[in-house]
């Protein structure tokens, strides 16, 4: 590019809310023919709520969100958020677990009140202990796009908790425009297939990687390198910056962690989905005519 164009180019980015930290990345924007997309905080809201606590009949609600609540305390996981805010709002006093321990991708654990508390997905509980109705609703509430949070005590369980994350206004409309850009689209997360097949189904994206590990995005943007070759990345979390760094352009959300701005070439300084497809149009037309 010569420098004046890039200067153009950058510029009327930041009107749309781009702002461009490397700028062979908004040259290579023009040619990407996938984006792939972190779930929470981008494609939906990341302010997670819990809108169903469901028991068994050994327990109340208020026991379960007692026994949740108070080892999720101890966490920084925005599930973690939701649930000692829904905690809360029934005005139930929490005690502090006498151990904790987080397993990454899985839940928590912790002692509370004498009983070994587990929370978290199909992974951190005893999945035999699962009772038949809690079974089938809690798959009936993940095709409602809603995460669902098991509570173990003592290894059986006594309660689901469903959290929903709205999705955001913008997201459909911006994955629709990227298809008739002739760019494909893919949803990356450490969420449950279900879920968030769900929410993939209501922004019509089709490819969908769930149930990554942390560490495990890089690896999926690698993999889908060899097939799509110059591959975007979008995302706002911790777990994001290395796919960020190894995509051929990282796109970080303003309203993300300052660990996911650094790794990225691009910031969404609103942290609009729309503004993605904006830096499509404005590589093409920036760039289109220089070879
Ligand atoms: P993501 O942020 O994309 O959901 P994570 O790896 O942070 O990815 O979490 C993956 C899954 O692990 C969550 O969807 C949830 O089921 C479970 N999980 C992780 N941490 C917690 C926690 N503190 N409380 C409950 N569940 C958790
Ligand atoms: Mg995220």
């Amino acid at each position: 590019a010569t420098p004046t164009s890039l200067m153009v180019g950058s510029g009327m980015g930041a009107q749309r809310g781009i702002l461009i930290r490397n700028g062979e990345a908004i040259q290579t924007m023009k040619d990407v023919n996938l984006i792939a997309f972190d779930k929470t905080g981008t494609l939906t809201r990341g302010t997670p709520e819990v809108t169903e606590v469901i028991s068994t009949d050994e327990v109340t609600s208020q026991e379960i969100l007692f026994a949740a609540a108070s080892v999720e305390r101890s966490s920084e996981h925005p599930l973690a958020g939701a649930i000692l805010a829904a905690a809360k709002e029934h005005e139930i006093e929490l005690v502090a677990p006498t151990s904790f321990s987080a397993q990454v991708g899985k839940g928590v654990t912790g002692e509370v009140a004498g009983h070994q508390i587990s929370v978290g997905n199909r992974k951190i509980i005893n999945f035999e202990n699962l009772p038949e109705n809690l079974r089938i609703r809690a798959a009936s509430l993940e095709d409602e796009a809603k995460t669902v949070v098991f509570v173990s005590r003592d290894s059986r369980v006594i309660g689901i908790l469903a959290i929903s994350d709205a999705i955001k206004d913008d997201a459909k409309d911006a994955v629709e425009a990227l298809a008739r850009h002739g760019i494909s689209t893919a949803m990356i997360t450490g969420d449950n297939e279900k879920t968030a097949r769900a929410v993939a189904d209501q922004l019509g994206i089709s490819h969908v990687i769930a149930e990554v590990l942390p560490g495990g995005k890089v690896s999926e943007i690698e993999r889908l390198q060899e097939v799509h070759k110059t591959v975007a990345m979008v995302g706002d979390g911790i777990n994001d910056a290395p796919a960020l760094k190894q995509a051929n352009v990282g796109i970080a959300l303003g309203t993300g962690t300052d660990i996911a701005i650094e790794a990225g070439d691009i910031t969404l300084v609103r942290g609009d989905v729309t503004a993605v497809v904006s830096a499509v149009i404005l590589s093409r037309a920036t760039f289109r005519k220089i070879r």
